[in-house]
């Protein structure tokens, strides 16, 4: 049995993911102290089922913001640019964002080892299963030992939720005059399969490859991204909606029907669910903060989350020593990492440093364009991208959750709007909501007391947007 010492700390982090081992790292470094749980036993931390593709953005942000050098023989692969491929029209989409392919288990080892390098204390092996509220705070919470059964209490300032998407606390801490959202809609989770094969044939490419396919992944797609030309993580991912596929039979089609899988051995295989969607309207209660996955902040369109949780729990652990130092683990207290989050743009400040930044409100936008691709037939797909998407075009809808139409492209595009007036309604009405979605997150409210107007006007304009596309 894992033996607790200390019951009471300034911060307890549920979950050493990638999201709560960056906020204990930073936490620790302010002097805070920190205990992380797990219910993992510790060497299983960080042993996830994941695409396993982290963007070189991210890496940098370890590694200039937290001062953590990801060492380079641990990188398995590195990826220069994806494909996105629409397998109707045999149209393919390169971008050329730079990332790596990781092993989840070393990274998630590195990252634990630097948290007990600190001076964390790791209560691992024991699974957090309820909150302690007192007087409309959140002041500590409840641990059962995984081997024993025995439950325990432990107290802090206050607490993260960094449990991942099905969360440990979220939807428990519900307190009155808070405006933290507690649920996820299950129509905002894709569910996923993933197996890591190891390839007779050698490979002919090392890039990531998106696969956009009715016939194999409605409303999601199919990744296969290379750790070595031998080695390959290939999955499939698909929203929750209506009548969702059996995955096992629809990727093993997929491998069927694609010869650099022929005599190909699966190494590893394994599902999980990924919360696609704008991050939490708020994303903190009193004495309580969620980070990662729990707060849906991942990539609505790739499904990419790793590097978000590690910004989160950064961001997320300088606002928690902030409130401690002044003695507020309010809601109020705890704004700022609302606030942070939505609008982080550090990563481009030093001149010639083309990093790309990700923030709250980049998701916002892209959750418009993941919910425009999920209300598409692959007809309407397929006709855009005929004429309405160049390499360019398509990585700022993608990317940057920007869409405009290329001056270059105008004759072709007249002629598609008068053929089909309908799906360029849609791509119009989707510009136009990207532009009301970005301007509200920058009028984002700097306090509580003005969160129900705004979140009354953000509701509306997703509903709106549902209402335009189904
Ligand atoms: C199939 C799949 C493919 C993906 N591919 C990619 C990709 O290629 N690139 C990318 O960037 N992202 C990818 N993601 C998303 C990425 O894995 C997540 O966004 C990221 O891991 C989130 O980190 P986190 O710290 O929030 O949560 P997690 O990594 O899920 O960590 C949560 C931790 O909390 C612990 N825990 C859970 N419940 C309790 C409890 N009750 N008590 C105590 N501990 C608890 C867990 O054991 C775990 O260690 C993928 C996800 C899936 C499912």
């Amino acid at each position: 049995m894992n033996k607790i010492k200390q019951s009471s700390y300034d911060l307890i982090i549920v979950g050493a993911g990638s999201g709560g081992c960056s906020a204990a790292i930073e936490a620790c470094k302010k002097g805070l102290t920190v205990c992380l749980i797990d219910r993992k036993p510790k060497e299983l931390i960080g042993k996830k089922v994941c695409g396993d593709l982290i963007g070189q953005a991210h890496i940098k942000f370890l590694e200039n913001k937290m001062r953590l050098k990801y060492p380079k023989d641990k990188i398995e692969c590195i990826i220069n640019q994806t494909e996105t491929i629409n397998t109707k029209n045999k149209k393919s989409y390169l971008s050329y964002e730079k990332g790596y392919m990781l092993n989840r288990h070393t990274f998630g080892q590195f990252f634990l080892a630097h948290t007990k390098k600190l001076g964390v204390t790791i209560i691992d092996n024991q699974k957090v299963i309820a909150p302690i509220i007192k007087n409309d705070f959140l002041i500590g919470v409840i641990l059962k030992d995984n081997d024993s059964g025995n439950e325990t209490k432990i107290y802090s300032k206050i607490v993260i939720d960094s449990s991942g998407a099905i969360s440990a606390l979220r939807e428990k801490v519900k307190i009155k005059g808070t405006y933290l959202e507690n649920k996820i809609k299950k129509s905002d989770f894709a569910v996923s399969l993933r197996q890591i094969r190891t390839l007779k044939k050698g490979l002919d490419f090392t890039h990531a490859k998106l696969i956009l396919s009715e016939k194999y992944a409605k409303s999601g797609y199919i990744w296969i991204f290379p750790y070595s030309k031998t080695k390959v993580n290939v999955g499939i991912g698909v929203p929750i909606k209506g009548k969702v596929p059996n995955l096992n039979n629809a990727l093993e089609a997929f491998i069927k029907d694609n010869k650099i899988f022929d005599n190909s051995k699966i190494i590893d295989s394994g599902g999980g669910i990924i919360p696609l969607r704008r991050p939490l309207d708020s994303m903190v209660s009193n004495g309580f903060m969620v980070v990662g996955d729990t707060a849906s902040q991942v990539n609505p369109i790739t499904g990419g989350g790793i590097g978000q949780s590690i910004l989160a729990g950064y961001i997320a652990a300088d606002v928690a020593y902030k409130a401690i130092k002044k003695n507020d683990f309010s809601q109020e207290g705890l704004w700022e990492y609302n606030l942070k989050f939505i609008k982080f743009n550090e990563y481009s400040q030093k001149k010639g440093d083309d990093t790309k930044y990700y923030n709250g409100t980049l998701q916002a936008n892209l959750d418009v364009v993941k919910q425009f691709y999920q209300s598409s037939s692959e007809e309407e797909l397929e006709y855009i991208s005929n004429n309405y998407l160049n390499d360019d075009i398509f990585k700022n809808l993608s990317i940057k959750g920007q869409f405009s139409i290329s001056s270059k492209l105008k004759i072709k595009i007249i002629i598609a709007i008068i053929k089909k007036p309908k799906i360029f309604l849609k791509l119009f009405n989707m510009a136009i909501k990207i532009k009301k979605i970005s301007k509200l997150y920058k009028n984002y409210p700097k306090t509580p007391k003005e969160f129900p107007k705004w979140k009354n006007k953000i509701d509306k304009e997703y509903q709106h947007i549902n209402k335009l596309l189904n």
